[in-house]
């Protein structure tokens, strides 16, 4: 299953990263892209009651999460449902109120 989110990363160093990036922001080298497993670890979540706009009114309340992708990044996405601090993740990116939003679900 592909999960539809891009990483980066720098040939020279090794280094990973999620937003994309001009340069490598340890040695300056020039990065390339991949897409990530869709496996991550829960590293932290809450529910969001009271949302940012009108589009995401219509969802809440609705979980984020920090997760830690397996290639190392930290994002931020939202999650279908409570799962504890540490738990297995799986997720890809997803249209959320009519965006690309990486969605995880507890594996
Ligand atoms: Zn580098």
């Amino acid at each position: 299953m592909r999960s539809g989110i891009l990483l980066q990363r720098c040939p020279a160093c090794e280094k990973t990263w999620a937003f994309p990036r001009e340069r490598c922001p340890d040695c300056g080298g020039a990065p390339e892209s991949f897409e990530a497993s869709g496996r991550a670890t829960l590293f932290s979540a809450t529910v969001v009651t009271r949302a940012p706009d009108e589009t995401f009114r219509a969802l809440a309340p609705y979980r984020i999460a920090l997760a830690d992708l397996e290639e190392g990044p930290r994002i931020m996405a939202h999650l279908s449902a409570e799962a504890p601090i540490g738990a297995p993740l799986t997720g890809r990116v997803e249209e959320i109120a009519g965006r690309p939003i990486p969605l995880f679900k507890p594996a």
